[in-house]
């Protein structure tokens, strides 16, 4: 399972008694100064009314009045500013033409908010900071590259190929991410380990074929060399905020105060705000923040031509007793086995908060045929996948999920990683669901081992057919393009 960049509010992916548990008992957790934090949410703090002439009554609000708003809560939280990224934009050579933008638009922007932060003339794009005033300009990207070169061929020999396997694996990481599968009996499937053994794996197939590759980690650990104990909760809290600045929650906070006094007192007092400063947050953002950070920093550095990464998928089955959503990590009868790659676009409103992220959705759109790449390499390996293991392709069922479906088990999602990832080919893999009965118990055999981090793991030739076919997949994409 993957996690989409604003679903840190629904997706609790770590409860608290689990992080209780789990930090308390193994990581020997320094308690975070919480005196600290409280001070973020004490009253007497707010500040009085100096810019009374900002606010308002709330039904003449306009955007630009949202906008200096929000300013005045990041001020206020000491949210960071954010880089320039103008030399980020200065790189990118092959820029396509407005026509081929908005073909890609329609996948990548299907909300169509990108207009309402971007102007498109003749010469160029200007990107603003806020959303329709328009009066804060805050990057540019040149058209006058407009060409139509050839698609760069790629040949195995030296083709350089980075895989992420996700998660970590091991009990103490599966528990922190719930990324496991038990059975009745106790036995258990670990995404983390799954994920690594079919990179390894893969890793070893694309090597024979004269292919450079890169493996994000070797073993059942977290890539980022941050201690998950040392992070910086209210650091990562501050940038939150802003993240989740065009979120309903935060939106509503900022229309419906009728002075900066009421606007502060809001916010001191939202739950959504104490909730993004707790020590609950610890674990997303090491998860789903630092480590995958981490993971693009490793990847970028290799300067890969293409970038596998590698998950498995899984459905929570999800009860409710006594008002209590309760999720169950198990075999799940009636599960339908799917298989499916994800591609970058999608990008949903409230997506468009940071500057980081609508720097990276233009340098996606400036690109479209890098865009076609990874669909390309993407269906490539899911029919590898479909066809030798006989897996149905995923299909995108329900019109609120905030994907763009391109057919054949490939679609399009703002996923952190592939976001961040704009250069060149990228497909983002969900191989199966594991906890299918089938799948669990033909994962679940011990057919081989491997050696990782000085221990012996079994592995399934289920497994072992998952990544002969996702090499066969970038063998016949990369065969495909002479
Ligand atoms: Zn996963």
């Amino acid at each position: 399972m993957v996690a989409r960049m604003t679903t840190l509010g629904r997706l609790h992916l770590i409860t608290g008694t689990i992080t209780g548990t789990i930090i308390g008992a193994t990581l020997c957790l320094t308690s975070l100064a919480q005196a600290d934090i409280e001070a973020e949410f004490n009253l007497d703090l707010i500040p009085e009314d100096q810019t009374l002439e900002l606010v308002q009554p709330p039904a003449k609000i306009g955007p630009l009045e949202i906008y200096k708003r929000t300013q005045l809560v990041f001020d206020h939280y000491k949210v960071p500013e954010e880089p320039n990224y103008q030399t980020e934009l200065d790189q990118i050579e092959n820029v396509g033409s407005v026509g081929e933008f908005n073909k890609i638009l329609q996948i990548l922007d299907p909300k169509k908010q990108f207009s309402k932060f971007f102007s498109i003339s003749t010469t160029e794009i200007q990107g603003f900071a806020d959303r329709s005033s328009k009066a804060y300009a805050e990057m540019s990207l040149g058209l006058t590259e407009i060409e139509s070169d050839e698609p760069q061929k790629l040949t195995l020999q030296g083709l350089k190929v980075a895989i992420d396997p996700g998660h970590m694996g091991t009990d103490l990481w599966d528990e922190l991410s719930g990324k496991y599968i038990k059975d009745s009996k106790g036995n258990k499937l670990s995404e983390g380990l799954l994920n690594l053994q079919t990179a390894l794996l893969v890793e070893e197939e694309l090597k024979k074929l004269g292919v450079q590759t890169l493996i994000t980690r070797n073993d059942l650990v977290p890539v980022t060399s941050t201690p998950f104990e040392s992070l910086d909760v209210k650091d990562f809290a501050r940038k939150e905020l802003r993240l989740q600045s065009l979120g309903n929650w935060f939106q509503t906070l900022v229309k419906n105060s009728a002075t900066t006094k009421a606007m502060f007192s809001n916010f001191l007092k939202s739950s959504k705000v104490k909730h993004l400063f707790s020590e609950v947050m610890r674990g997303d953002y090491f998860n789903l923040r630092e480590d995958l950070d981490a993971r693009v920093d490793v990847i970028e550095k290799f300067e890969p031509d293409i970038t596998l990464v590698i998950h498995y998928d899984a459905q929570d089955k999800i009860t409710v007793k006594n008002g209590k959503t309760i999720r169950e990590k198990v075999v799940m009868p009636g599960l339908k086995n799917r298989t499916k790659a994800y591609v970058v676009g999608a990008f949903q409103p409230e997506e468009f908060s940071t500057r980081e992220a609508r720097m990276n959705l233009l340098r996606h759109v400036a690109q479209p045929k890098v865009f076609h790449e990874s669909v390309k390499l993407s269906k490539s390996i899911v029919k590898k996948i479909h066809e030798n293991l006989a897996i149905p392709y995923a299909v995108n069922a329900d019109p609120d999920y905030p994907v763009v479906d391109l057919g054949n088990g490939v679609l399009a999602r703002n996923l952190r990683v592939s976001r961040k990832l704009p250069g060149h080919a990228v497909s983002y893999l969900e191989c199966l669901f594991y906890n299918t009965p089938a799948e669990f118990t033909a994962l679940s055999k011990k057919d081989y081992a491997m050696e990782i981090g000085g221990a012996s793991y079994s592995y399934s030739q289920r497994l072992l057919d998952v990544a002969r076919a996702i090499s066969a997949g970038v063998v016949e994409y990369v065969e495909g393009q002479q």
